[in-house]
C-alpha cells in the first residue's frame, strides 16, 4: 500500500488511498461472503446478531446507525473471531 514515488530528485513515501478502500471493500464482500456460506452460523455476542447498533443520542432513543465492528454489519462470525471476542472480554 505504501509506494515509493521520486519527485524532484527525493523519494517519498505515499500511501495509496484508492487502493486501502478497494482492499477494505474487497475484505467486507470476502467476509460476508464466507460467513454467510458456513453451515454451521456463529451469532455475534457484540451485536447479538443484529448486525449492528443505534447510538441512542436524542431523547426518544433515536440516533445514527452503526455497524457492528466484529461481524461487519452481517451478524455472523466464525469460530475465530469468537475466539478473538471472548479473549476480548476476559482483559
Ligand atoms: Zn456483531
Amino acid at each position: 500500500m505504501i509506494s515509493s514515488v521520486e519527485k524532484e530528485g527525493a523519494t517519498m513515501k505515499t500511501v495509496d488511498y484508492g487502493r486501502l478502500d478497494y482492499e477494505y471493500r474487497q475484505h467486507h464482500v470476502r467476509f460476508r461472503h464466507y460467513v454467510e456460506s458456513r453451515p454451521r452460523k456463529l451469532t455475534c455476542q457484540e451485536c447479538g446478531g443484529a448486525g449492528g447498533y443505534t447510538e441512542p443520542i436524542l431523547d426518544d432513543g433515536s440516533g445514527p446507525y452503526f455497524d457492528c465492528d466484529w461481524c461487519e454489519g452481517t451478524g455472523f462470525v466464525m469460530p475465530f473471531l469468537r475466539g478473538l471476542w471472548l479473549r476480548s472480554r476476559k482483559l
